[in-house]
């Protein structure tokens, strides 16, 4: 009923996903091809490729045909065998979920936790490693999204690596907005997709998988086959010449291929630089108001998201309530753990542009303002700005 509808908001700087570019929005929209007519089986190759080459990998990658969460699952299915030890990293909600998907499949776990607002140190992966030499597997997560926080994956691929354990890598939220990709970190397998900053939709993922990774999950009798959680299954589907296990989305393979060919066109360096801009602009503008990063250093500030603290006496639904009410901004709230504690400013893919720094800032800052919190918005513009003038002087 019309009566019922809430307005939209003018904009959303949410954590993802996002609201796609129009080019992958277009794409999407053309008629649906069969997927067995050779056109298709010709384009689908050819986006296998286009995602290895963004990937900066040899292998046409894994295309899953469902979003992220259900890829990551199917990965921990598969990859994870009754006679692994996983090492698993958690320092945020996703991290953590990936202890409760090995715990179906594994013989033993080991955690190095640490609080949702620092990242996981080098020297604790090393530690566990010599305490425990029979690690087969680690899992983590590159920017924890609900924390907006990035851990040192090329670091700890490094120790991984040398101790000869197969390292698994949910980069949903940082491929496409920071340069990080499946070989500088030695992963095995490297998930992500495009809702989040390669400007697409939530509903498809796609993979590196490395040789070893293939080789550990042929030798696991219990990884999934006939089985939407299978990555066996999908193995060779991206040839032309082979079957699809199941029925892939025409529409999402179009907006995919969209969303690659924009970010190769624009560069992957301009795009990793613009996010990094915008969150340096939020993250100045929200030091200026006085407001509380989440993150425990800069350093380890996500560049696609920025995480405040909810200020003592507030509550993140009232913030985020006025800052949509008020401004039209739509913001993101914390998750699971993080849910109560944090606000979060996205910048991914059409939202990481500078500007949207001083929108998120101000509508923020006339919030807490409005709120009863010693704000000052204008401080926090002039921060803001202050960062973006001085890059393109
Ligand atoms: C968005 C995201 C996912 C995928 O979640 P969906 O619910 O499938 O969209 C997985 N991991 C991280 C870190 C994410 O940010």
């Amino acid at each position: 009923m019309v009566s019922d509808m809430i307005k939209k908001p003018v904009i959303t700087l949410a954590a993802g996903p996002v609201q796609g570019y129009p080019e992958v929005l277009q794409a999407m929209a053309q008629p649906l091809g069969y997927d067995y007519d050779p056109s298709f089986l010709a384009f689908y190759e050819e986006v296998a490729k286009k995602c290895a080459t963004a990937m900066r990998v040899k292998d046409p990658a894994l295309i899953i045909q469902a979003e992220p969460a259900v890829a990551i699952e199917a990965a921990a299915a598969s990859l994870i065998s009754r006679q692994d030890v996983v090492l698993n990293l958690a320092s945020g909600v996703y991290g953590k979920g990936f202890g409760y998907w090995s715990a179906r499949h594994h013989k033993e776990m080991i955690e190095i936790e640490v609080p949702y607002n620092e990242a996981i140190l080098p020297d604790a992966v090393e530690q566990a490693f010599k305490e425990r030499p029979d690690i087969s597997i680690v899992s983590m997560v590159h920017h924890d999204t609900p924390s907006g926080t990035i851990n040192p994956l090329v670091e700890i691929g490094k120790i991984v690596e040398k101790h000869g354990a197969l390292l698994l890598v949910d980069a949903v939220s940082s491929f496409g907005g920071m340069d990080v990709h499946p070989g500088d970190c030695h992963a095995d397998v490297f998930i992500t997709g495009p809702g989040k900053c390669l400007g697409g939709t939530p509903g498809v993922t796609f993979m590196a998988i490395s040789e070893a990774a293939w080789a550990h999950m042929e030798a696991n009798p219990d990884s999934p086959r006939a089985s939407i959680l299978s990555l066996l299954d999908w193995k060779n589907a991206w040839r032309r010449t082979e079957p699809f296990p199941f029925t892939p989305s025409v529409a999402e393979i179009s907006g995919l291929s969209a969303a690659i060919d924009l970010y190769l066109a624009e560069g992957p360096e301009a795009v990793w630089r613009r996010h990094a801009l915008t969150a340096k602009a939020c993250r100045a503008g929200v030091r200026a108001m006085g407001v509380e990063l989440w993150a425990a250093s800069e350093a380890i500030a996500s560049p696609s998201t920025t995480s405040i603290r909810v200020p003592d006496g507030l509550t993140d639904s009232r913030i985020i309530e006025t800052v949509r009410n008020d401004y039209g901004v739509m913001l993101s709230i914390g998750r699971g753990e993080t849910l109560g504690k944090l606000l979060r400013i996205g910048h991914m893919g059409p939202t990481a542009e500078p500007i949207y720094a001083v929108v998120a800032v101000a509508a923020l800052g006339g919030a807490l303002s409005k709120l009863g919190f010693s704000a000052d918005p204008a401080a926090g513009v002039a921060a803001a700005m202050a960062v973006i003038n001085d890059a393109v002087a």
